[in-house]
């Protein structure tokens, strides 16, 4: 029931603290240990139940076991996409990750219509762990080879229900596609997991399940867990 048995790093539960949370929301508390485990979530939750952070903290804290980001491997691209309907809530996103994301040095670009995109080009190319995105421009920067997501092992869909209302199904299924479909975890749950790789782990909150979100889920997701509060 408290921060500190939430075995997050010492930073992060500084940034916590600094941030004002007390105490982790229900939605945190189910979805962060699993995360943890890089285990594959679905939640059903709505915006005001915490739900950034619990697809924030255990996104950074798996960040944190990697590589920092440098000449060598930036041109691979981020480690991190987090896909979003809006802009608006891709700016949310991006506001609440930054918050936690500051104290461990780790680089946020956010990637949205309406905006310049070569200049988002610009701020790929320098480099970053995490994006957070629209599905339209961050597939249309992939199509340019502004950047690659040949590293990116860890993948949210927020409000998966908005994004295929609004017509995104095939963006989000593009950019899902340019990340390394080798790092998948095995479709048989009878199979062990080899602890010492790396495989994706992919989020998915919607607040609703129609069709076309448990298709995606069944593409996309391996024996998740589901999270609802
Ligand atoms: P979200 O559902 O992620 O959009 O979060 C809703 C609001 O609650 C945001 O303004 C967060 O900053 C805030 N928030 C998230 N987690 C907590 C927490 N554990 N305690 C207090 N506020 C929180």
């Amino acid at each position: 029931r408290s921060w500190a048995e939430s075995k997050l790093r010492t930073e992060l539960l500084k940034a916590i603290e600094k941030a004002g949370y007390k105490t982790p929301s229900p939605i945190q508390m189910a979805a962060i240990p699993l995360g943890l485990q890089q285990r594959d979530v679905i939640g059903i939750a709505e915006t005001g139940s915490g739900k950034t952070a619990a697809f924030v903290l255990p996104m950074l804290t798996y960040i944190t076991r990697l590589p920092p980001m440098s000449e060598e491997n930036e041109a691979e691209g981020p480690y991190a996409v987090v896909m979003a309907p809006t802009r608006e809530l891709a700016q949310q996103i991006e506001d609440e990750t930054v918050k936690f994301a500051h104290y461990l040095g780790i680089k946020v670009v956010s990637i949205v219509g309406g905006q310049s995109i070569e200049e988002q080009g610009f701020k790929l190319r320098q480099g970053c762990e995490v994006v957070i995105a629209t599905p339209g421009r961050l597939l249309d920067c992939l199509e340019r080879r502004y950047a690659v997501l040949n590293q990116c092992n860890y993948v949210v869909l927020d409000e998966a229900d908005r994004m295929i209302d609004m017509g995104f199904e095939p963006q989000v299924v593009g950019v899902l596609d340019a990340m390394p479909s080798s790092n998948l975890k095995p479709e048989n749950e009878d199979e062990e997991l080899d602890e010492k790789r790396i495989y994706r782990t992919t989020y998915m909150f919607s607040a609703t399940m129609p069709p076309a979100v448990e298709r995606l889920a069944r593409k996309y997701l391996r024996n998740p867990v589901v999270v609802t509060i």
